[in-house]
Order: structure tokens, then sequence, then C-alpha cells
């Protein structure tokens, strides 16, 4: 019977108090004060003025200072691809289909299959003869390492993901934008919801990138909703 989940987050440890540390890097290097001090001395009005800055300025080095971990689960295979394509500043751990048996493996199904009574019931039935295969595979003494070359992209993973402050905001430029595949573009906003509660400052401008510099970069690919920078300067 197959099993279809849904993509979840949650945000499962981060740098203590982020922000600060984030501001007392970035002043130290303008300040006699070390850093121990500047984290002594920094208000939360003198952190939020200094953040504003930096994030006007776009002076992204400090912000490598705050790292978030999440647990990201129940995303497919073909989404997991894509998420561990972003390499700098980014550290994952991922579910091994070597390691750890898919009997009864459970798969995101996309709306698109989902909504379409016929597409679903193809999609169900060759998930289950998929599963069966898989299972036979196991039996005929087959390893899991190779059995799993079976499994379809449709197939739930579940990863750790640590990436800093910097590395997350490249990231929600790039996943949080429409032309991001909606999975990963779930995963991303989620993540962005979440990384805001605790540290707004930093993701003051975070997201697609129309909504932080108010135009598109994606030229002829864009999808409409902000102008590219070709409409704003009119050819
Ligand atoms: C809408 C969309 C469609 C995509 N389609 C495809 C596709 O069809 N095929 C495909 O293969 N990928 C595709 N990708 C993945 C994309 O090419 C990147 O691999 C992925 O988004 C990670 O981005 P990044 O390299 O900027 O991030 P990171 O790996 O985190 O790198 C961050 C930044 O560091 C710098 N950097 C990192 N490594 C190097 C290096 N070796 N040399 C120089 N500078 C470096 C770059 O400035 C880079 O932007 C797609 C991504 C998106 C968002």
């Amino acid at each position: 019977m197959t099993n279809i989940i849904k993509p979840q987050v949650t945000l499962l440890s981060y740098t203590p108090e982020p922000e600060k540390v984030v501001a007392a890097a970035a002043r130290l290097c303008y300040s006699k004060k070390n850093g121990n001090e500047l984290m002594e001395d920094f208000t939360s009005a003198q952190v939020e003025e200094f953040l504003k800055k930096l994030v006007d300025l776009g002076h992204e080095s400090p912000f490598e200072h705050a790292s978030f971990c999440f647990s990201v689960d129940g995303i497919s295979r073909a989404c997991s691809h894509q998420l561990v394509r972003h390499r700098v500043g980014c550290s994952y751990s991922q579910k091994s289909q070597r390691y750890v048996k898919e009997t009864g493996f459970s798969c995101i199904e996309p709306n698109s299959i989902a909504l379409k009574p016929e597409a679903d019931k193809l999609f169900r039935e060759t998930i289950d003869k998929v599963q069966e295969a898989y299972d036979a595979l196991l039996a005929l003494g087959v390893p899991a390492e190779d059995a799993r070359f079976l499994l379809p992209n449709a197939a739930s993973t579940s990863l750790v993901v640590t990436m800093n402050a910097r590395s997350l905001i490249h990231f929600f430029e790039l996943r949080c934008c429409t032309r991001a595949q909606w999975e990963i573009r779930f995963i991303a906003k989620e993540m962005l919801r979440q990384v805001k509660e605790v540290a707004p400052l930093l993701f003051a401008k975070a997201g697609a990138p129309c909504l932080k510099n108010g135009f598109c970069p994606e030229g002829k690919m864009s999808c409409g909703i902000a102008p590219t920078i070709e409409e704003l300067r009119g050819f």
C-alpha cells in the first residue's frame, strides 16, 4: 500500500544570540574591543541598528558566524539531490539507502499527479510494484545497496542540514524564487519562516531576489511578478 507523506522542516538548533554574534563580528573590524567585550557591551538597540546597516550595505561575511541546523524530512530524492548542490557553508547528513532497508518506503506525490485520479492510480500502482520487486530482491539475498537501484525519485529521504546565515540567504534567493521546483521551494520557504522567527534582523531581506531588489534577474525566464532589469531600463 503506497505510503504518501508530506515534507517537513524543523529548526533543530542555531548559534546562540545569532544576531549579536554577527553584529559583534562585524563591529570588531572597526573597534579596539575584542569579540568577547563587544558581546558584553552591545545593547539590543545597537545590534539592531548595526545589522540594518550591514544588510543595507550587503556586507555579508560576518553572517558566516551564525549557523542554523535543520531536520529536513519526507522530501523526495529528487528534491534532496537539488538541496545538496548547495556546497558553500553547507553541511549535510542524509539517510543512507545502503544501510537502511527501504521496506515499506514512503513517497512524495506531486499535486499534478495526485489531483488527477487516473494519474494518481498509475503512480500508486507503480510504486507498489517497485516495493514488491525491491522486497523480492532483498529476499533473494541482494544487498540493500543494490536493491535500491529500483527505487524511484519519489522515494522519501531525511537529512540534517546546517547552513550559515550567508549561505542560507544565497539559498533563499535561488530556491524561494518561483523558478525553483515546487518541493525545494516549499522547503526553502519553510526554512526562511523558521529562521525569521529567531533571527528576524539577519533575514530581514532574505527571499526571492525580486523581494530583496525590487526587480527580477531572470530575464526571459521571469515569472512576471516583478519587472526584469531589461524592463526597468526600457529595452
Ligand atoms: C531554478 C534552478 C534551476 C536549476 N537547474 C539546474 C540544471 O538544470 N542543472 C544543474 O546541474 N543544476 C541546476 N541548478 C542548480 C544550480 O546550478 C546550482 O548548482 C545550485 O543552485 C547551487 O547554487 P550555487 O552553486 O550558487 O551554491 P553554492 O554551491 O553554495 O555556491 C555558492 C557560491 O559560491 C561560489 N562558488 C561555489 N563553488 C564555486 C566554484 N567551484 N568555482 C567558483 N565559484 C564557486 C559561486 O559564486 C556560488 O554562487 C538549478 C538551480 C536553480 C535555482
